[in-house]
């Protein structure tokens, strides 16, 4: 895709993301591998009124020249494209289950199969630091180790992919999981399933491709 393309692929898959409900206002980022930096949504612009030339290329050693500035959490998405040579696309949303979740500093366990399509048997939640900080981005960057998706203690959540389709198909897949997980809670507790057959799954998933678990 042309770098035009993606700007333009960026700005609609931000109003998905809010038509959703994953999201509300501009809480949320989003940012797609571009060359051999990123294009990230700028800060505090309504995404119903960015326009192509609005979206922030950065160098991922994090310099950039535009009018605007790049969203506060540049940062991880950052630090996303440089540990994990996989991932194409990063979304970053406050969803209310998830962020639910993550408000008590709790992980999402394996209530479900479709958690293997997170890559493992849990989705972790990195531990509370403020947002745009080198901590905050630490802590993200180890809880997704192994990972496409990881909740944020008292703030959201992160999901990856290895386009922008696939990252926020992921993220609206671990909301839905955040809130399952939260339902059975309020029933007493789910059942978690075994890690091997969650292993068995993640190992499905690859080789048939998601499309077998939908
Ligand atoms: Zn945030």
């Amino acid at each position: 895709m042309s770098e035009v393309a993606l700007r333009e692929a960026l700005i609609a898959h931000c109003i998905k993301m809010n038509a959703s409900g994953l999201n509300q206002g501009t809480s949320g980022n989003l940012s797609v591998r571009s060359g051999a930096g990123m294009l990230i949504t700028p800060s505090g612009v309504p995404y119903e009124q960015l326009q192509p030339a609005d979206i922030v290329y950065m160098n991922l050693d994090g310099s950039y020249q535009h009018r605007l500035a790049a969203s506060s959490e540049w940062r991880f998405h950052r630090d996303i494209y440089l540990a994990r040579s996989e991932v194409e696309a990063v979304v970053h949303a406050h969803p209310i289950y998830c962020t639910t979740l993550a408000i008590r500093h709790m992980e999402i366990p394996a209530v479900h199969y479709m958690i293997a399509a997170a890559g493992g048997n849990s989705i972790r939640c990195a531990p509370y630091f403020t947002y745009g900080t080198a901590e905050l981005s630490a802590a993200a960057v180890t809880a997704l180790e192994g990972r496409m998706a990881c909740l944020l203690a008292n703030h959201g959540m992160i999901a990856l992919g290895a386009s922008l389709a696939k990252a926020l198909w992921s993220a609206l897949e671990v909301e839905v999981l955040a809130r399952l997980y939260f339902n059975s809670l309020l029933l007493g507790g789910g059942v978690v399933l075994p890690d091997d057959e969650i292993a068995h799954v993640v190992k499905k998933f690859e080789t048939y491709g998601l499309k077998s678990a939908q």
